[in-house]
């Protein structure tokens, strides 16, 4: 903060007669910026949240925003908001409050100015790494509670440890456990393709795995009660363990988490044959479009699977996949009647595409854009021939396409259009 000097600016709704420093927790991809004071000589080698005084009749916001673009060189985007002790703010000295605002970078990556000679992005377990000023320490150490949970599960991994943020009851009874770091996946609250791990955390069973947001007033939701789009920056992003009803578990507490290797596999395997298979499908459907389809996918076919999928659900060691197949796809120009008269010539199409890919088993992973977060845009990437495979995707998958064994699908019509059920092994 700098040292304020005829400060008139007073925020929305306080009534402490006090003056509003702002200062900004800065996350991007599962970090929180920290900025080390140059000035003035009491203060410098302090790190702080970055950020200043509101100048007369200037919004505290955009006092913020003006801040950050003086100090650091970047555009930023108020998300939120880390509410503290005082109607909302932080203490900070008798004249002034430290009102502490949930920053995003919109352009830009910051740099330090005059008021700091270094910058450290800061993981959730290094909060305490740094010499805070003493009115930020505990600003910092709730804006750290806010990050997105990090996630382990796309790098393949079945252990890792982590430290309990959050332990409530869920509408049905049964124990929601949130954690600063996991390997478990949770089911996606959009798209609720891939069910969620199971396993253990500190040695207690966990049953299922769920999307969960936490927001600006402590309010946590679960699943199907999330209003929001994935990855909405307002909230928190982070992965409810459901525990039986009666566990009993400790903030704070250091667990180890251990996800059920069996049941994680058969799912990863399920999955990449419901992509392989979504690909088999637009290369063997190909020929029955007239003019340019709505979208192709990474190989350069028209993309039917993204075009026309209604629901797809993965279980283990397999997938079902519904498909529209009516008026508007035959006005995009796809030949809906040729297709679902011919349904077994597409079948052994798909199913002879799938088993060269096997064959030639490819690599395959997800790419998170150097993102840990639950909430990065992940992407599967397969190499298979004819074109690297990339397709969005918040699952887990095999390591390589040789795993799979053996891959096979069965397409049938239905009343919306149709359905591929896809086997493995
Ligand atoms: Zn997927």
């Amino acid at each position: 903060m700098t040292t304020p000097t005829q400060v008139t600016a007073d925020g929305p709704g306080h009534g402490h007669g006090q003056r509003v420093v702002v200062a900004a927790a800065i996350e991007h991809r599962g970090r929180l910026l920290a900025a080390r004071r140059t000035r003035p000589a009491a203060i410098a080698g302090r790190w702080e949240l970055p950020g200043g005084k509101v100048e007369p009749g200037e919004d505290p916001t955009q006092a913020l925003i003006r801040e950050l673009r003086e100090e650091l060189a970047v555009d930023v985007d108020v998300v939120g908001q880390i509410p503290g002790p005082l109607e909302g703010d932080w203490p900070l000295d008798g004249l002034f409050v430290l009102r502490v605002y949930r920053v995003r970078l919109r352009e830009g990556s910051p740099a330090p100015g005059v008021d700091h000679d270094e910058l450290q992005w800061l993981a959730p377990h290094e909060v305490s790494s740094v010499s805070w000023l003493d009115a930020d320490v505990e600003p910092a150490r709730a804006a750290m509670q806010r990050i997105d949970t990090w996630v382990d599960f796309p790098a393949g991994a079945v252990l890792g440890s982590g430290t309990v943020r959050w332990v409530g009851p869920l509408d049905d009874g049964r124990l929601g456990v949130i954690v600063d770091r996991t390997p478990f996946h949770p089911l996606d609250h959009g798209w609720p393709d891939q069910p969620g791990d199971i396993g253990l955390l500190g040695g207690r069973r966990v049953l299922d795995s769920l999307t969960a947001t936490i927001d600006d007033g402590g309010l946590v939701q679960v699943g199907a009660d999330i209003a929001v789009r994935r990855g909405d920056p307002t909230r928190t992003w982070a992965v409810a363990h459901v525990l039986p009803a009666g566990s009993s578990v400790s903030l704070g507490e250091g667990v180890e988490l251990v996800v059920d290797g069996g049941s994680r596999n058969a799912l990863s395997r399920g999955h990449s044959a419901c992509h392989l298979a979504a690909l088999a499908l637009n290369q063997a459907t190909a020929g029955f479009w007239s003019k340019e389809p709505p979208r192709r996918d990474s190989r350069g076919f028209p993309f039917l699977d993204q075009i026309a999928i209604l629901e797809s659900r993965i279980r283990p060691n397999g997938a079902s996949d519904s498909y529209r197949c009516g008026k508007s796809l035959r006005k995009a120009g796809f030949d809906s009647e040729s297709f679902l008269a011919d349904l077994t010539g597409v079948t052994d199409q798909v199913n002879a595409l799938l088993t060269a890919w096997v064959a030639q088993g490819a690599a395959s992973w997800i790419d998170t854009g150097g993102d840990p977060t639950l909430a990065a845009k992940r992407t599967w990437i397969c190499a298979v021939a004819g074109g690297p495979a990339v397709i969005p995707c918040g699952g887990t998958h095999v390591s390589a396409l040789g795993e799979l064994g053996e891959v096979r699908v069965s397409i049938m019509a239905t009343d919306a259009g149709f359905e591929v059920i896809t086997t493995v092994g």
